[in-house]
């Protein structure tokens, strides 16, 4: 089916990214309307809200990962999947630039792609504020491959520590785990590392009892900024509880290999600056615009003010265009860059574009139709008219489709020991809870919104395993 040429008389629609957005797009398009192009640097769906699991071997990552073939065969209409990079959007001459970057070579590495209607779903990238140090020496964690790569660190970490002859300072260094960014990522980082410290390693490696330390940095006042303030101070004190130091008024302005170094303020306002060494150091400091973003932005005089991404209209339509719309975190739409948000989105431009496909038939149904009445005998020119009637009726009510609302269904986070936060909504009022129970909540939640059931029989096997056996700490 992949060599199946697209049908000229169809519009191409090329969509950017199989993340959140774009795939709640392909789930709910009609793909028989478009020739629909997929371009992706990967080749697969990530459920990020369990990617924090993956770092400590808690989970597996392939788990949470679905393959974007699988999702795509179950289309009605053959979508093309290219996996390559969009390197360049050219929207005067409606072209994207695409580079494949594979390991294997083949012939064609790069090339181009016209389009009639472009959706782009990129995300972001990490932000890192320009701040010396970190790209080279620190871990994100955004993908699977920074998830495997702090899984690696960590028993790095440890086993280099218990290196015969390491001075006790360094030892100390080694063990020290630090997280940058008390946003929901940092937090839930950081109390899945200490339930593996306290689960597992304890047992397998009692020597690092003393030593083994995790200290997550913010710079604000408290942690998760997007909660409620009682839950942050629930998840300050449960942090508290299970030993995670909390460095609030401390902002990282430069990385070494070794050390951060922060600039700390005190009870009193003033600054001091302070070095802290470290074994392992996640950054999770939010969101920044990707290259192919800003080079877009950068060609359109409307996005000219903004700075955070390709700011949409109601339609999430990237304002100063007419073909092409953003989702996701590239899209400024007032909305946090959430997984919820994307997703909503991806399902709204869906619905938009099958209604749209829909009204492009009627209306040229109704061309038609107009044409024949003009040359139709009397008798028949008062059966099209009704038929024309009948018609703009139909295309009137198809074409109200409404802006798109998102609908908030509350915020959850793990905050390590078995408990969770969560303000959620409840019928018009909001629940705010913590603890045991909201764990468990957070645990079918999740579990109910995994892609498919081939990914929520996997991760409820990787809980059972490692709850029976412990997480799994050889390094691959
Ligand atoms: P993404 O899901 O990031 O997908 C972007 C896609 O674009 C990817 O497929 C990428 O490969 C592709 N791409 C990148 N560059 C290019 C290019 N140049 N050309 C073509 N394709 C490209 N949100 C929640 O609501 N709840 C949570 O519990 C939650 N937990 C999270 C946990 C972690 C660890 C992280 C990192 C995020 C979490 N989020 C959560 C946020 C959520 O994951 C994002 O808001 C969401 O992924 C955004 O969806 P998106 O489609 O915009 O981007
Ligand atoms: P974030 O933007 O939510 O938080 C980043 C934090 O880093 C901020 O609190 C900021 O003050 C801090 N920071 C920035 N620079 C710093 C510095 N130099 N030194 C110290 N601290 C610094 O980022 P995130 O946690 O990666 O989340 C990104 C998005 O993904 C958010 O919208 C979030 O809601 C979403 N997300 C949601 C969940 C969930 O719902 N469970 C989980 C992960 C991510």
């Amino acid at each position: 089916t992949e060599q199946i040429e697209p049908d000229p008389s169809k519009k191409t629609l090329v969509i950017l990214g199989t993340g959140w957005g774009s795939v709640s797009l392909l789930k709910n398009l009609d793909t028989e309307n478009y020739n629909v192009i997929v371009v992706s640097p990967r080749n697969f769906f990530l459920f990020t809200p369990l990617l924090p699991s993956c770092t400590t071997g808690y989970i597996e990552h392939r788990s949470i990962m679905e393959p974007i073939r699988n999702i795509l065969r179950h289309k009605k209409a053959s979508v093309r999947f290219y996996e390559a990079e969009a390197t360049k959007i050219d929207y005067q001459n409606k072209k994207i630039q695409v580079k494949d970057d594979s390991d294997v070579k083949g012939d064609s590495m790069e090339t181009e792609i016209d389009f009639d209607m472009l959706v782009v779903g990129v995300g972001a990238e990490n932000a890192t504020f320009g701040i010396p140090g970190v790209r080279e020496h620190s871990c994100f964690l955004k993908e699977v491959g920074d998830a495997q790569k702090i899984r690696k660190k960590i028993m790095d970490c440890v086993e280099t520590a218990l290196f015969k002859g390491q001075s006790e300072e360094e030892v100390k260094r080694l063990l020290h785990m630090v997280v940058v960014g008390g946003g929901p990522t940092g937090v839930e980082f950081a109390g899945e590392l200490q339930d593996f410290f306290q689960e597992d390693l304890l047992k397998w490696v009692p020597q690092v009892k003393d030593h083994f330390r995790v200290t997550l940095v913010e710079a604000l006042p408290n942690v998760l900024p997007s909660f409620s303030k009682q839950l942050i101070d629930y998840t300050e004190s449960s942090f508290k509880e299970e030993h995670i130091d909390i460095r609030t008024k401390t902002m990282v302005k430069n990385v070494t290999d070794k050390t951060i170094e922060a600039q700390v303020t005190l009870p009193d306002g003033t600054k001091k600056t302070e070095i802290i060494p470290y074994g392992l150091l996640v950054w999770a400091t939010g969101n920044a615009v990707r290259p192919v973003v800003k080079d877009l932005m950068a060609q359109i005089p409307a996005q000219k003010d903004e700075r955070r991404g390709l700011k949409v209209n109601e339609y999430l339509v990237v304002k100063g265009t007419e073909n092409i719309w953003a989702v996701g975190d590239c899209a400024i739409a007032n909305y946090a860059p959430t997984a919820q948000v994307a997703a909503q989105e991806g399902a709204f431009l869906a619905r938009l574009f099958n209604t749209m496909a829909k009204t492009d038939a009627m209306e040229t149904e109704l061309r038609e139709l107009s044409e024949r009445q003009a040359t139709a005998k009397v008798d028949e020119r008062n059966e099209i008219l009704s038929l024309i009637n009948e018609r703009q009726k139909q295309l009137r009510r198809t074409k109200q489709v409404g802006p798109f609302q998102y609908s908030h269904q509350g915020s959850l986070a793990y905050i390590g020991a078995e408990k969770a936060v969560a303000d959620v909504s409840w019928f018009s009022g909001n629940i705010a809870s913590g603890g045991t129970m909201t764990y468990l909540f957070w645990k079918s939640a999740y579990l109910s919104m995994c892609f498919s059931s081939r990914n929520r029989v996997l991760v409820l096997m990787d809980w059972m395993k490692s709850r029976i056996f412990g997480r799994d700490v050889s390094r691959e």
